[in-house]
């Protein structure tokens, strides 16, 4: 079987309509036709396996020589033709090769991101772990081994969003990991903190979100007091805050927490003078805190004769609003370029 193909013919043609072609559109369609998988050439060489072995030796040996000999052809005429095509634009001006080139918008990490990694870097140095547990808890471990029972007051402040499983829930605070952890590495010694997200059934106003990160701190052991939580606590703030910022601690209440108290850092913005964002006070509140209440330990597996501790609890968001003097905390999740670029 002889196939009707005549490669002198099709090189001739082609290669006379290549040499007229000016514009890449035209070079692009010239490509297809005669060098695409149905073009004349391709295609009878896509049948050198009907063909007896003598006759094909020399078609495919023709055939290959016609196919490379239109590449190289092509090759030629596109360099040829943005040259053209780059020359007439400069004639015409419209490339201006000395304009800036256009900035390639790069990503950056969130705001909130930014301020957690920085937490996590400063208490790292410290020698505290991340420890990462749940997002969804049962109503035992988010309240009720943290010393919040089903009629403690607490739990008012505290709503949150309930699953279609009975008493398994978003967790409201973070705190349910310190049980976990406890749990986990009892009677070891600890040092961890515990980032993540919170949920709260709350209205979204400008300074509450259903969604937040908060980073809890927990160190158990033996022989630790309130010196150490100061301390540790005061360090925290002098590495975040810079060297020169004072803190204070007032009393509080937690219900896992006994002594509890609150961390104040002297107000960055002012320095202490008073300003609208501490309220004229020259203080911003920071943190919570306290010493492992005993319950809490013996419900992690610490004897708490023998063992002591304290944890702390602090809003990441809060704090990057204070250090950017961001108004309203639902700019974290609106998704907004104009916002997240600022940082
Ligand atoms: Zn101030």
């Amino acid at each position: 079987m002889t196939i009707a193909i005549d490669f002198d013919q099709i090189e001739r043609d082609t290669l006379t309509a290549l040499t007229a072609t000016t514009d890449s559109a035209t070079l692009q369609k010239w490509r297809i036709a005669n060098l695409g998988r149905s073009s004349p050439v391709v295609a009878a060489l896509g049948t050198l396996g009907t063909l007896s072995k003598e006759e094909r030796r020399a078609f495919g040996q023709r055939g290959n020589q016609a196919k490379q000999a239109l590449e190289q052809a092509f090759e030629a005429a596109a360099q040829r033709t943005s040259q053209a095509e780059l020359t007439r634009d400069l004639a015409a001006g419209s490339l201006d090769v000395t304009a800036p080139g256009r900035r390639r918008g790069r990503g950056r990490l969130h705001p909130a991101t930014q301020t957690l990694r920085r937490i996590y870097a400063i208490f790292a140095e410290m020698g505290f772990q991340i420890y990462r547990s749940r997002d969804v808890e049962t109503d035992e471990f988010n309240f009720g081994l943290l010393n919040i029972p089903p009629h403690h007051p607490a739990r008012d402040m505290w709503d949150t969003f309930y699953t279609t499983t009975p008493n398994v829930i978003l967790r409201t605070h973070t705190s349910p990991g310190q049980i976990h952890v406890m749990r986990e590495r009892c009677p070891e010694p600890i040092r961890v903190i515990l980032p993540g997200m919170c949920y709260r059934y709350e209205q979204i106003t400008a300074r509450s979100e259903i969604q937040f990160y908060q980073v809890e701190g927990l160190a158990v052991g033996r022989h630790i007091t309130m010196a150490d939580l100061k301390g540790t606590l005061t360090a925290f703030a002098h590495a975040l805050f810079g060297p020169q910022v004072r803190t204070r601690f007032r009393s509080d209440h937690f219900p896992f927490t006994e002594p509890s108290a609150e961390m104040d850092v002297e107000c960055f913005v002012c320095d202490g003078k008073g300003c609208p964002v501490c309220k004229q006070s020259g203080w911003l509140e920071i943190l919570g805190c306290g010493m492992v209440h005993p319950v809490v330990l013996e419900n992690g597996g610490y004897d708490p004769r023998e063992f002591s501790g304290f944890a702390f609890g602090m809003g990441p968001q809060r704090i990057t609003m204070l250090m950017h003097k961001i108004e309203d905390i639902r700019y974290f999740f609106a998704n907004d370029v104009r916002f997240l670029e600022q940082f």
